[in-house]
């Protein structure tokens, strides 16, 4: 698994003269991007959690991108002036922490080569390419192993050609610091050193490094306005069609989960086999845990619990979990989720009543409250929004009343996790469940428990009414043994994995606004045809929203769907048994663009009736 990725960028790029006097090189445009904007996206798409980059010449440009994606870690070279590319990369090598990825800034490429290194099972590998006849090659010999032997940007200094070095590198953190060393070690000799050459002087000392040839491979580095000019004519478009090519067919999902993936979450399925109780899978685990905890909790407050399931099954571990013999439990129900919950606590006969409450009028907090004031109950059960018709419940205002009495609070937050901005603490939730592909955007299989750390741990002594659900032992197992007890959704993970890269970088906020700018297109299309929205605009969470049916007797359900099918995007039923609606979800990976798309069919639809 590789983590980060490095990019050297302190250089003047002094041979694209006027461009770069007052511009890094990465920022030269191609269709209308930065090429190095580009790679960064290239390096969180193939599973890189954090980009270092190392910057000099005009530096401001890089704080301005690290500012827009704060994955992105940088590291300032000052004497970007008297050295070369390897004076940044040694600024770099304090942050790098296991193999990583060592990038040019200046560079088009395939994003298949990343897919290589990252699959190759060495951890010190240079991508090299057949000839590219770029008039600026650094050509690459190999030992008779294939390790680096000697690189020359003269053909004449070199025996048989290996490949052309790309500017694309996987490499050690052990082999990082050997040539820091080596760098360090001529300073005086060799200010100016390029990364190549602490490569080959490495290589052939202790720590040899592969060359992998990819013959075919399309790349440019762009050094001048010759490179510039055949970099944007001919290597663009070809980058451009291979990568269209493996870009799976889209569907846009507009039921309520799971929600439409990206390709990255949908590629990071595609690794390499492992047993799930191998130390390397035990770690990505425990990153995938933490870094949902953080999604709602300050560190050390929140832990995420992980199980093999559908959010019903989080659900069913908290409410079989958390609610000891001789508790007291209220359920509200005011949609299917609600009535979920009861049905699960009556399997298990618990102790419990039932608050029920309209399935599309919002919900009287203060009546909750008052429920819960006359002091029979020790443990509340509520849905944070009704996914049923798209309604959203006042959980902060109630479950900080609860907590203000003792009272412990379970939460189904299965559609709203990810979307919404959910503080633990704050909003007084002591237990939460979600899933894997709901809002936080990845595949199906992953069951998740968020638990406030002091009320797991009162867990501990209750009863175990059930096995394989178990809050407690699940999460105590993988405390002592970063394993799950049973075979936890291997490629789910890898693909939940992805998922919280991507929802780094938008952020919660962010996603909300994508979310909420699709709700309103949708809103207003649906205002403008005449239709009605079950429930009022204040109370609608803007992620699902469930439209009454056409008046006409010619609507058809199963016609609208096939029709929507048909162009790419799946629409659901209502589930209220006493309101005909249909309902239309706007999470996971689209766009207002697509909204837009869709509102037109819809449209036409109902002018048809
Ligand atoms: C989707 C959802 C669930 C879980 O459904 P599964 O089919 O088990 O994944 C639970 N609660 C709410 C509010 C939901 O939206």
């Amino acid at each position: 698994m590789i983590r980060q990725a490095v990019i050297m960028a302190g250089g003047l790029g002094s041979r694209l003269k006027g461009r770069t006097v007052s511009m890094p090189k990465g920022f030269i445009e191609i269709e209308g991007e930065a090429i190095v904007e580009r790679s960064v996206k290239k390096l969180f798409a193939c599973g890189v959690e954090e980009v270092i980059i190392g910057t000099g010449h005009c530096a401001e440009w890089y704080e301005r991108l690290a500012a827009k994606y704060h994955c992105v870690t940088l590291a300032h070279n000052a004497r970007y002036a008297d050295t070369g590319s390897m004076g940044t990369l040694a600024c770099c090598a304090p942050f790098v922490q296991g193999d990583c990825l060592i990038l040019e800034s200046d560079l088009i490429y395939d994003d298949i080569g990343l897919f290589a290194l990252v699959n190759d099972p060495r951890s010190d590998v240079i991508l090299a390419s057949g000839a590219t006849a770029s008039g600026d090659e650094v050509y690459l010999e190999t030992t008779a192993d294939g390790n680096l032997a000697k690189h020359s940007k003269k053909r004449a200094e070199i025996g048989t050609v290996a490949g052309e070095l790309v500017g694309i590198t996987r490499l050690s953190k052990g082999t990082i610091d050997a040539m820091v060393s080596y760098c360090t070690a001529h300073l005086a000799d060799q200010p100016k050193m390029e990364y190549e050459t602490a490569m080959s002087a490495v290589s052939g000392s202790g720590h040899p490094i592969a060359v992998r040839k990819i013959e075919h491979y399309v790349w440019r580095e762009i050094d001048d306005e010759t490179h510039l000019e055949m970099a944007t004519t001919k290597i663009w478009p070809l980058i451009a069609e291979n990568e269209s090519l493996r870009a799976v067919r889209r569907e846009v999902l507009l039921n309520p989960g799971p929600a439409t993936t990206t390709d990255a979450v949908k590629y990071a399925q595609v690794c390499a086999d492992i047993c799930p109780r191998e130390l390397e899978f035990g770690q990505v685990m425990e990153w995938v845990a933490d870094e949902l905890s953080l999604f709602v909790g300050k560190k050390g407050d929140v832990e995420t619990v992980m199980f093999g399931g559908s959010g019903t099954a989080a659900d069913e571990v908290m409410i079989s979990s958390c609610v000891p013999d001789g508790a007291k439990l209220l359920i509200v129900d005011n949609g299917a989720y609600g009535a979920r919950f009861a049905k699960i606590a009556g399997a298990y006969k618990l102790n419990f009543e039932v608050f029920t409450s309209s399935g599309y009028l919002p919900l009287d907090a203060k009546a909750v409250e008052a429920k819960l004031a006359d002091g029979k109950f020790t443990h509340l059960a509520m849905v944070y929004h009704e996914t049923t018709t798209g309604l959203l419940n006042p959980v902060p205002e109630i479950c900080r009343f609860a907590k203000a009495r003792g009272i412990v609070t379970i939460i189904d937050a299965v559609s709203a996790f990810s979307a919404l901005p959910i503080d633990m603490e704050k909003d007084g939730i002591d237990f939460m469940a979600s899933t894997s592909n709901k809002c936080i955007q990845g595949m199906a299989g992953v069951a998740l428990v968020f638990c406030r750390k002091a009320a797991l741990e009162t867990t501990k002594v209750y009863p175990m009414r059930n096995f394989y659900l178990n809050l407690w032992d699940q999460y105590a197992y993988f405390k002592k043994t970063k394993q799950t007890r049973f075979t936890p959704p291997v490629q789910a993970l890898y693909s939940l994995r992805q998922a919280i890269i991507e929802t780094k970088i938008e952020t919660i906020e962010g996603r909300y606004a994508r979310y909420s700018a699709c709700w309103e297109v949708l809103a207003a299309a649906v205002k403008k045809m005449g239709l009605t929205m079950l429930v009022s605009e204040a109370a609608q969470s803007r992620l699902i929203t469930a439209i009454v049916d056409p008046a006409s007797p010619k609507y058809s359900f199963d016609a609208l769907h096939d029709r929507a099918r048909k162009a790419g995007f799946t629409i659901y039923p209502g589930k209220l048994s006493d309101a005909n609606t249909f309902r239309i979800a706007n999470i996971g990976d689209i766009r207002p663009e697509e909204m837009e798309r869709f509102v037109e069919l819809l449209a036409d639809y109902v002018k048809e009736l």
